[in-house]
């Protein structure tokens, strides 16, 4: 494509009801948000436990920032690692029960950066159709020969693996979809991944804070805590509220990043005060189970008032919880009509989605109370 050419293909983008713009968020990120001079009630972001702006991390992360100063100045193998960092990767091994942890800068750098380094030439990478962006791209600059099987369908998979001929095979998977909101069926991939002698990596950036009595993630909810059976990737600013995301597993696994991910060692350190708030936010992730509980009661709630609207829902018992619209103009007009009477859904189109399964995507965070859901219903019974 030439720079000319960007006019017509931005142009079709618009035709298509396609083309994407930024609004300016004017508050913190949180169920009642500021955007674009308009006050809002939100159903938009993935704070899933309203920790984004919750005022014990904020102070954590002032405390490190008057002790550890702003910028980390360095890659973590050169001077850029701090003990706060430190401090937080060895809780986070804890937490996931694995031996190791290692912190990356963001969940797309982890996911590539794992991906790429745990697989290469000659290997094979499976993966879930629907999986995150980073994963798919992670496979496919590994060089390993990329395949991918079908939405959870654990016979297309079992077909890919029993015709490998590869030694090393890594299956990948989200561990909650990010579009679909199911949950990964991760003893079947595991029983799988042992008949066929595959590696398997669990990308848990929607499930870490949130699934499990101690929002371990999947692996806890399905009592996975081996070592490296499944690699977990978790990221620290979604349910966390802060930004970064992690590697856990074995010890030669995450001395093997160490030495070999390009992703982690060629970038500057994420802030240490950063990594203060996410120790605060996993602290308090702990700790506070009525956050979790809570965002249970809002999702059972939300579905049994949309069934009796009659508006079908996806078999989604994760704070996602998208409705189907279908065309991207439609998804638009509902998103807009939402927006009209000062509910924030975004309407999530293809690319991002297949094509004719535009949607809203609702996402629900421990912040949001039961009239907050009501309200939302309401303005969804004038739609159908
Ligand atoms: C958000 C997300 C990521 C990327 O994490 P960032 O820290 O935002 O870069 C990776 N995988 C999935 C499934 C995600 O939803």
């Amino acid at each position: 494509m030439t720079m000319k050419s960007f006019e017509q293909q931005l142009q079709n983008k618009r035709d298509n009801n396609q083309y994407r713009h930024r609004e300016v968020l004017q508050s913190p990120q949180s169920v009642r948000i500021r955007l674009n001079g308009k006050q809002y009630l939100s159903f938009s972001s993935n704070d899933y436990l309203g920790l984004a702006n919750d005022p014990r991390i904020i102070e954590a992360s002032i405390d490190a920032l008057r002790h550890y100063g702003l910028g980390s100045g360095a890659a973590h193998l050169i001077t850029g690692h701090s003990y706060l960092h430190h401090q937080l990767e060895d809780m986070l091994a804890q937490h996931t029960g694995r031996s190791r942890a290692l912190l990356y800068s963001t969940g797309y750098m982890a996911n590539v950066g794992a991906i790429s380094a745990l697989c290469g030439k000659g290997d094979l990478v499976v993966e879930d159709k629907l999986n995150h962006a980073s994963l798919i791209d992670g496979g496919l600059i590994s060089d390993a020969k990329f395949k991918r099987y079908k939405h959870s369908d654990m016979e297309n998979l079992e077909a890919i693996l029993s015709k490998s001929v590869e030694t090393n095979k890594l299956i990948v998977t989200d561990g909650v979809f990010s579009m679909d909101g199911d949950i990964a069926a991760m003893p079947l991939i595991m029983k799988l991944a042992k008949k066929y002698q595959a590696d398997v990596f669990v990308d848990d950036a929607h499930g870490f804070g949130v699934l499990g009595n101690r929002g371990g993630g999947i692996c806890e909810q399905f009592s996975l805590i081996k070592d490296d059976e499944p690699i977990i990737m978790g990221t620290l600013g979604k349910a966390f509220g802060v930004f970064g995301a992690f590697i856990a597993g074995s010890e030669n696994l995450i001395e093997w990043l160490i030495q070999q991910s390009r992703m982690y060692v060629f970038t500057t350190a994420m802030p240490p005060s950063l990594a203060a708030a996410s120790i605060k936010s996993l602290e308090i992730i702990q700790k506070e189970n009525y956050r979790r509980e809570h965002l249970t009661d809002l999702i059972t709630f939300f579905r049994n008032e949309v069934k009796k609207i009659g508006l079908s829902l996806m078999p989604s018992l994760t704070p996602i919880q998208p409705i189907i619209v279908g065309e991207e103009k439609k998804a638009l007009e509902w998103s807009d009509y939402l927006r009209d009477h000062g509910v924030l859904v975004k309407a999530i189109r293809p690319p991002t989605v297949p094509i004719g399964t535009s949607r809203l995507r609702i996402t629900f965070s421990a912040a949001h109370s039961k009239e907050d859901v009501s309200t939302l219903i309401k303005l969804l019974a004038k739609l159908v």
